[in-house]
């Protein structure tokens, strides 16, 4: 236990701000109004572990990629030790080491950092003038009803021009992430086919998941792909799925406990993540 024993008296004082404490941290649950979890058609977004435990070197995690899957048939993130970008899509879950080769992720292998849902699109745009990825996530963010939720995003197309970046391995004592991508391979491919699988993050869940945007990306004959950095996109097809219920499966290991995770480590990650 965290606390020492409280009498009865004391319990009932706190009684009122205990449930402001449980509240939020029961699995994060955010539930909209007029929504249960029941509900078949609401996409909720599971995650293993926050993003900026992620960015401090938390790069070993006790989630199978068999258990993910039961959470979720797209999604992003890595493997432990930080080997390699991560890209679930269709039900199917891809590793891009950093040799930029794209591989099915064996069930046995577990991830420090994943976000997934079951997929189901909500609304679908059609992007048709060339624009650059500046562009495409202020295209997006004009045409969302509102940023106060997540949205998991899939697009698909044949895209004039993407760069994306996969992470080499890490051996213990693991570095932060901004160390890391330091030695990142930068790949770049035009008039490529493929699928951009990502994730709208709202900014009051910095230090949970990437704020903004965040896409990773596989191409069609599923060889190759990795975490967007930059791109060109032209008759993409857009579909967005927003997210009423987010579960945050927090790892229960001395290294998460004892990390300070301060405020979320928001600014670095968003340094290392955005770029
Ligand atoms: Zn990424």
């Amino acid at each position: 236990m965290f606390f020492n024993p409280l009498t009865y008296s004391t319990l009932m004082k706190l009684k009122k701000y205990l449930w402001i404490i449980v509240l939020p941290i029961t699995a994060l649950g955010i539930i909209l109004p007029g929504k249960t979890q029941q509900n078949s058609s609401e996409n909720i977004l599971f995650q293993t572990s926050t993003i900026g435990a992620l960015s401090i070197g938390i790069y070993d995690g006790k989630t199978t990629f068999q258990e993910l899957k039961k959470h979720g048939n797209f999604g992003l993130g890595t493997v432990n030790s930080l080997d390699g970008e991560m890209v679930g899509l269709d039900g199917k879950f891809y590793q891009i080491k950093s040799d930029g080769v794209a591989a099915i992720v064996p069930d046995s292998l577990k991830t420090p950092f994943a976000v997934v849902t079951f997929f189901r699109s909500q609304k679908l745009i059609n992007l048709k003038e060339l624009i650059n990825y500046q562009q495409l996530q202020q295209s997006l963010d004009q045409q969302l009803p509102t940023k106060n939720y997540p949205y998991a995003i899939r697009i698909q197309g044949n895209f004039p021009y993407l760069k994306f970046r996969s992470v080499p391995k890490q051996n213990p004592p693991y570095p932060p992430l901004a160390d890391a991508v330091k030695k990142q391979s930068v790949f770049e491919l035009r008039n490529v086919n493929g699928t951009l699988v990502g994730f709208r993050t709202p900014s009051y869940l910095q230090g949970v998941n990437v704020n903004g945007y965040h896409f990773h990306f596989i191409t069609s004959d599923r060889k190759t792909g990795g975490h967007i950095l930059d791109g060109q996109f032209q008759n993409a097809k857009v579909e967005i799925a927003p997210i009423s219920n987010v579960e945050v499966s927090l790892p229960e290991s001395a290294q998460f406990s004892q990390a300070d995770l301060g405020d979320g480590k928001s600014a670095e990650v968003n340094r290392v993540e955005r770029k």
